[in-house]
């Protein structure tokens, strides 16, 4: 009864970087549960569309070990100088490091500017992908064009 390319995937992280491994899928915006109260109040995310992801194993110029996390789409969110809902184009490609243990996480976390998470032998690729659309999508996106204001 699953839909193919709709699994959420594990993966055991330090294998997945050290074999340079990628995987990738598509996700309904539906499962993305922490991202509903980003929708407008008219879209029911059973039918706000899917998005394209891709998760990929690489070493940053330090050698740490590291995932490459991408997303790419369309998200409804709510333009916020109308108030009407706005197609928002998502193409996010983060670079996230990846600690063995949580000390090493907080040392790690101390030295370098980017995002820092703790490894797993069964990290949900998912939850990742979920993380990096809460961080990347605006708290105050708005039409391109003048929208709103009189008229
Ligand atoms: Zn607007």
């Amino acid at each position: 009864m699953t839909t193919p390319g709709e699994a959420s995937p594990r993966i055991d992280v330090f294998r997945f970087i050290e074999a340079g491994n990628v995987c990738s899928g598509k996700v309904s915006i539906a499962r993305l549960e922490r991202l509903f109260d980003r929708l407008p109040e008219t879209v029911d995310p059973a039918e706000a569309g899917t998005l394209d992801w891709q998760v990929r194993g690489l070493h940053d110029g330090l050698g740490h070990p590291a995932l490459e996390i991408a997303v790419e789409g369309t998200f409804p969110l709510v333009c916020q100088r109308c108030l009407q809902p706005l197609s928002w184009p998502v193409a996010q490609r983060t670079v996230v490091l990846v600690a063995r243990t949580p000390e090493a996480l907080a040392e790690l976390d101390d030295e370098v500017e980017q995002e820092v998470i703790l490894g797993s032998n069964s990290l949900e690729v998912l939850a990742l992908v979920e993380d990096e659309l809460l961080l990347s999508l605006p708290f105050a996106p708005k039409h391109e064009v003048d929208c709103g204001g009189g008229a």
